[in-house]
């Protein structure tokens, strides 16, 4: 998509050296007989100064923006200047559009092996950045995909594509500590400072060993000898709604691999408030309750 392009056919265009850390300002927008103004950054690099020129052009485009817009694309909204961002939002949607539209950019995730890839192809096809990409696919992918980009190995950023069942890492995280049992391998692509790590969830998941003995009733009235006597059904009832929620997407007589990958992905990540929930979470026994739990259902005709 050629912006610079657009942005001239719909308004006068052009870069300037600001004196303060901005990246575009539009000028008259809907001002009667006025043509707008798009003034962006020399400075950016040529994928932000693409991506701010077609938010500008947004601005111009969408009918209820109007007056003068300075914009710093980076800027984490605030409570105090909530149209602001919402015109924010609406300008960046719109920049998405035109530099990556639907159609296209989902054609790409479908024909990918792998959603890093797509992102890739998206990234260099549109000169966008990678972000910008990345942010494309977790909307237009299918589900079962995670995201984190990390720089200096700390995560800066997550996301996953609607549907996914599993819990990502937490940013502030080290890339090094995570922990994704219900996902393959990441696939990583490595730009200037910053990886992206995709991960892919795995459909299905050979349990460790055989069930428990026990019944998974037996094996969580013994974990919740822990809890205090007044806590207990409420963990009690808590630890069983987790669990059964994410096996009962399921039906009952589903292959053990396939149920025991739902609840692992569940689980993945999963911490809690709650100090006595924590605790059964990471009990020793937990993982006998939950296997238990998931030969059950796979048995049950
Ligand atoms: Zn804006």
């Amino acid at each position: 998509m050629d912006v610079v392009a657009v942005a001239h056919s719909l308004a006068t265009f052009s870069e300037k050296s600001f004196p303060v850390d901005i990246d575009g300002i539009c000028l008259d927008l809907k001002v009667a007989g006025k043509r707008p103004t798009i003034w962006v950054s020399k400075n950016l690099r040529l994928e932000r100064k693409r991506f701010t020129i077609a938010h500008e052009v947004g601005h111009v485009v969408i009918p209820w923006h109007f007056g003068t817009i300075l914009d710093e694309i980076d800027a984490k909204p605030k409570k105090t200047t909530s149209e602001y961002f919402e015109w924010e939002g609406e300008a960046n949607r719109f920049a998405a559009e035109l530099l990556m539209p639907s159609v296209w950019a989902d054609d790409i995730c479908r024909r990918s092996t792998h959603l890093r890839d797509a992102m890739h192809v998206i990234a260099q096809r549109a000169e966008v950045s990678l972000r910008a990409a990345a942010l494309r696919v977790l909307r237009l992918g299918p589900p079962g995909y995670l995201v984190a980009a990390a720089r200096n190995d700390v995560i800066e950023w997550t996301g996953r594509t609607k549907g996914t069942r599993s819990h990502g890492p937490n940013e502030g995280e080290l890339v090094s500590t995570i922990d994704m049992p219900a996902c393959e391998e990441p696939q990583i692509l490595r730009y200037n400072q910053t990886s992206y790590l995709w991960w892919k969830e795995r459909g299905s998941i050979k349990p460790p060993r055989r069930a428990p003995s026990e019944g998974w009733r037996t094996i969580l009235s013994e974990m919740l000898q822990l809890v205090p006597e007044e806590k207990s059904e409420q963990i009690r009832r808590q630890i069983n709604a987790i669990v059964g929620y994410a096996i009962g997407k399921e039906p009952k007589g589903s292959p053990v691999d396939v149920i025991y990958a739902r609840a692992v992905a569940s689980l993945q990540n999963r911490s809690s408030a709650d100090m006595h929930l924590s605790m059964l979470l990471s009990h020793p026994k937990f993982d006998d309750y939950v296997l238990s739990r998931v030969y059950e259902r796979s048995q049950a005709a």
